[in-house]
């Protein structure tokens, strides 16, 4: 097999080795498609827990090559779209119901190697059997979408609501869907890049916003008979943004912080205005239980995806990839993991 290691932070090699048989709960897939994700670019940089030397990449799918002994759910040729948070089972959180809290999560990809290479051994449990129809590119970005359907599930939008999105890079856009499917009445979208904005337009945006020419809170207030949003979802990671989130939700509002923010940054809320309006404050993390019902939305095409890939890329590009998505140029950067330039 072919695979791009990260040795160390900031450093990338494509290298040939052995494909690992998988044991007996496991498969080996033939990875297709690998999306690069925000997490790839803060563990190519040093800056998040991951286990190196490492093959990063978390959201890909490929086809089934070769079972463990134990394996009955699965079969060589059987195309799959890959979970890979896996958790112990054992711990409080996983007692609790709480898997994706799990104290002893591994991921694939993060502390095990992942799907910047042409193979790769995961747990048979967590790989999610997908149609021929669905193409491989799709099939990778189940994982994220995943990430987004928890999101809505905890934002907690009801019908008629008026759902503000600070950031709409490919969590921003596919969270924009999702609040429309959930039945946002509007939706306002912040976003400083001009493409961007246009692509928000395009999904179906009520009105987007440049917050650096525009004033936002006039903006959401116009929609909102001066009341503020029902919902806003933060989609950033920063602390500004999240800042912004809190202080812009109306009465009864409720504030999604789903974009990464550094671990250093701090926000001011005044408890006042969260006893006095009964704001909510809520985090999302991971895909608890959610892929499949991700799988069943790209199938059946009522979210779009694939229009949010704008560069696909050979395996010894991920660090271009990398840089493609950190100077915000790219929206979604897929890995053809069978090319190599
Ligand atoms: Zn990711
Ligand atoms: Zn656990």
């Amino acid at each position: 097999m072919r695979a791009a290691v990260f040795p160390v932070p900031e450093e990338c090699e494509i290298a040939q080795r052995e494909a690992p048989a998988p044991a007996e709960h496991e498969a080996l897939v033939r990875v297709h498609a690998c999306g690069v994700c925000g997490t790839d670019a803060h563990i190519y940089r040093g800056r998040f827990p991951a286990r190196f030397p490492l093959i990063a990449g978390h959201e890909f799918a490929g086809v089934v090559e070769e079972v463990g002994s134990n394996v009955s759910v699965l079969q060589p040729g059987d195309r799959v779209a890959v979970d890979p948070n896996i958790y112990c089972g054992s711990c409080r959180p996983c007692r609790r119901g709480l898997t994706h809290l799990c104290r002893n999560l591994s991921a694939v990809g993060v502390t095990r190697d992942g799907g910047f290479a042409t193979h790769c051994v995961v747990p048979a449990r967590q790989c999610h059997t997908v149609t021929s129809e669905m193409p491989f590119e799709v099939a990778a970005l189940a994982e994220p979408v995943a990430c987004c359907v928890h999101g809505i599930d905890r934002a907690g939008i009801v019908s008629g609501d008026v759902v503000l999105l600070l950031g709409a890079g490919t969590i921003g856009l596919v969270l924009l869907q999702l609040a429309r499917l959930q039945g946002a009445a509007l939706t306002v979208v912040s976003e400083l890049d001009p493409g961007k904005r246009e692509l928000a337009k395009g999904l179906g945006a009520t009105r987007v916003v440049d917050p650096a020419a525009e004033d936002l809170e006039q903006a959401v207030e116009d929609m909102s008979d001066g009341s503020g949003p029902d919902v806003v979802i933060e989609c950033v990671g920063a602390g500004a943004t999240a800042q912004q989130a809190c202080d812009l939700a109306g009465e009864g509002g409720r504030v999604l912080l789903f974009g990464v923010a550094p671990e250093e940054a701090e926000i001011t809320i005044s408890p006042y205005r969260v006893y006095r309006n009964e704001i909510a404050i809520t985090g999302s993390f991971t895909n608890p239980f959610t892929q499949s019902r991700a799988l069943a939305l790209l199938a059946s095409g009522r979210l779009q995806i694939e229009g949010l890939i704008s560069h696909r890329l050979p395996l010894d590009e991920v660090p271009r990839g990398i840089g493609l998505l950190e100077s915000g140029e790219a929206t979604k950067v897929v890995i053809e993991t069978q090319e190599c330039g």
